[in-house]
């Protein structure tokens, strides 16, 4: 059995990502050709914002905002201390300092009491600035966007949606990777929608950042190829993983997002009992990046990691440790204790094989499993 088994999907779509990979090898506009503006077009349409700016990968999407919003030394940036290493890297990248924020025990998203403390505690002591927030949709399900949103009003704070494992979820009909005033997704091959390496793309409907962010991502080009006008990256975004995703994209809106949803809910039913599953609040609806359930303790998650191993299935722990407890951040001076939530849901949390060509008799085969594991 495979985590994410990316051949089943190839052998489902293998005609149309042949062609389309083909068609990029005779008109040879490798980078920025027709299927970049193309796929741009579609994922703008598709999340129900003005512009799509596709880069290169997942933290460049979370960075090149963060550039051209000016964000930099003496700035804070609130991340959820809970997710993938490159939501805080990015803020360090620019200068900035991440502020790490504890998460709700049953979304495992950012929350937003939390968020609220630690902008008060900022504001009180007076050394940094308070700039933005970087709420991410965990596992696929959005973040608490309306909570989120009032606070960042309220404290003037910018709003960048890291949907790198959201993409194609909502909340109460509104697209993920459509809050705040810019979002991100990643097309890395294990993401809802990947693709064949790395690519990212920004979501937005303000136009003036639109048009630095195009600036960006090619040196700060100006009018022309040769007019630098500010600072900026190579990120662009492979006119041939373009291509890869224009089917994709299709299959993810015809049936894959579907799919994922009805194995979620059969997990659901077939684990309850045996471990904590997932809770998706009213209106919400998740794009089942991972599926991930937690033991009652660390010690009963070995167990069950090591029988589903014995039984031929794979799992994974995202993740192992929270970000305010990483070797990279030791300066900033957390201590264990201070994210109780983050860190014992590090301590219980493992991730089941999800992906849209899981078979449902794996789910009965993970439940026997894991059944007969919990009682020991
Ligand atoms: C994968 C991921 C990223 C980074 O995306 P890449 O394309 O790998 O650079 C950022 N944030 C989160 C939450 C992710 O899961």
């Amino acid at each position: 059995m495979e985590f994410v088994d990316l051949r089943a999907q190839y052998a489902a779509l293998k005609d149309e990502i042949d062609d389309a990979i083909q068609r990029v090898l005779d008109h040879g506009r490798f980078i920025m050709g027709p299927e970049v503006s193309e796929l741009e077009k579609r994922l703008a349409e598709y999340v129900g914002v003005r512009h799509c700016i596709t880069c290169a990968n997942g933290t460049d999407a979370l960075l090149l905002p963060l550039m051209a919003w000016g964000v930099g030394p003496g700035d804070a940036v609130f991340v959820p201390t809970f997710t993938f290493f490159a939501t805080a890297e990015v803020v360090s990248l620019v200068g900035a300092t991440p502020v790490f924020v504890d998460i709700d025990a049953r979304t495992f998203n950012l929350d937003p009491d939390q968020l609220e403390s630690a902008i008060q505690r900022i504001e009180n002591s007076g050394e940094l600035v308070p700039k933005v927030v970087i709420p991410v949709d965990l596992f696929g399900l959005p973040a608490d966007y309306s909570g989120i949103e009032a606070i960042a009003r309220r404290h003037n704070l910018l709003v960048l949606e890291d949907g790198a494992q959201g993409f194609g979820g909502s909340c109460h009909g509104q697209k993920a990777c459509s809050f705040g005033h810019a979002a991100t997704t990643s097309f890395f091959p294990a993401k809802p929608l990947g693709c064949y390496g790395d690519g990212g793309a920004i979501l937005t409907n303000d136009d003036e950042l639109a048009s630095s962010l195009r600036s960006l991502r090619v040196h700060g080009q100006g009018t022309s190829k040769y007019d630098n006008v500010r600072i900026g990256l190579n990120s662009r975004l492979d006119t041939i993983q373009a291509a890869i995703l224009l089917p994709k994209l299709r299959a993810f809106e015809e049936y894959e997002l579907d799919r994922r949803e009805w194995l979620a809910q059969t997990y659901s039913n077939a684990l309850s009992g045996s471990v904590n599953t997932p809770s998706v609040p009213d209106g919400y609806r998740s794009s089942w990046a991972q599926y991930s359930v937690l033991a009652s303790s660390s010690e009963e998650r070995t167990r069950m990691q090591e029988a589903l191993k014995s039984a031929g299935v794979p799992t994974m722990v995202y993740y192992v440790k929270p970000l305010h407890l990483q070797s990279a951040y030791r300066d900033l001076g957390y201590a264990e204790g201070d994210m109780p939530i983050a860190e014992d849901v590090c301590r219980r949390i493992f991730s089941l094989p999800m992906h849209p060509y899981l078979a449902p008799s794996a789910v009965d085969e993970i439940a026997t499993v894991l059944r007969s594991a919990k009682t020991g």
